[in-house]
């Protein structure tokens, strides 16, 4: 079995986790889509160095008529998605008390409602072809929680439920469902937090990112998106048929504390 010409959807990979992925399927010679936004020309043109097989669309995963809109319109033009990647993903730092409700209502849409909307629609073509790989990218707050991020633990803990409740939907067929629970990776969503932490308590950023990583993570390294990547292929692999409904961790041992 080959993953060449498998049609591979990767939401937000438009950087981070989610373009390394890309980049890593374009190199196997998967027909890769994507969505996201930021710096789409600098993604777009990475991914086609390596291939010329790259659709991009512009869709807003907090609107559910644009997932339903970019999913037909892949199933249309490019083909029907054998490889489903729901990556993106937002965050908001907040006590409870004072989350903002706007930014509740949004962290849930993206997280969790858009990834329960791609399986849907693209389930129906994966049961006719008897072949499809779901995965979730979740994190480790799918496992645990930290403080302040009520409405990311929440949608992350919700995410490897349904991740669950699809593998078993669909367990008697060469489909699986898995989540992948990164701990920190250095991309641009960590960037931020990084940023906050400095300001938040007047250190230099080299300080903060030592902080923010030695409080979590026992191996004090931050995990490689290339890494992530590379299970994220293993996991599409004929080898990982009967890996179905897990919560891979890849934490430098944060869960296992
Ligand atoms: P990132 O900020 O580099 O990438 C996020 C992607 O999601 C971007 O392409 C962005 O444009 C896209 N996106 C955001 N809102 C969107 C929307 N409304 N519609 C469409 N696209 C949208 O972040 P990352 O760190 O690479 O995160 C990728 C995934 O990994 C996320 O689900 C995140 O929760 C998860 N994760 C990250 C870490 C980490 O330490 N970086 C750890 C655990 C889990």
């Amino acid at each position: 079995m080959t993953l060449k010409n498998k049609v591979v959807l990767i939401t937000g990979a438009t950087s981070g986790i989610g373009l390394e992925i890309a980049k890593t399927f374009a190199k196997k010679g998967m027909k890769i889509v994507f969505n996201g936004f930021g710096n789409v020309e600098q993604a777009i043109s990475e991914l086609q160095a390596i291939t010329k097989e790259v659709h991009y669309y512009e869709s807003d995963l907090a609107k559910v008529s644009d997932i339903e809109n970019m999913i037909a319109n892949i199933q249309a033009k490019v083909g029907s998605i054998d490889i489903l990647i729901n990556n993106a993903g937002i965050q908001h730092v907040s006590p409870t008390q004072d989350f903002d409700v706007d930014m509740w209502d949004k962290v849930i849409a993206i997280n969790l409602s858009a990834v329960f909307h791609t399986m849907r629609l693209c389930l129906l073509d994966m049961q006719k072809n008897n072949w499809g790989r779901i995965i979730n990218i979740a994190s480790v707050h799918g496992l645990v929680a930290s403080k302040n991020k009520s409405a990311y633990v929440a949608a992350k803990h919700a995410v490897l439920g349904l991740t669950k409740t699809v593998a078993l939907e669909n367990a008697e067929q060469n489909i699986t469902a898995n989540a992948i629970c990164p701990g920190w990776v250095k991309t641009p969503l960590v960037e931020k937090q990084i940023h906050a932490k400095a300001i938040e308590l007047n250190i230099p950023l080299d300080l903060a990112k030592k902080q923010l990583i030695a409080e979590k993570q026992p191996s004090k390294e931050f995990v490689d998106a290339k890494d992530i990547a590379q299970l994220a292929l293993f996991l599409c692999s004929e080898h990982a048929k009967q890996v179905k409904g897990a919560a891979w961790n890849i934490d430098g041992g944060w869960v296992a504390q």
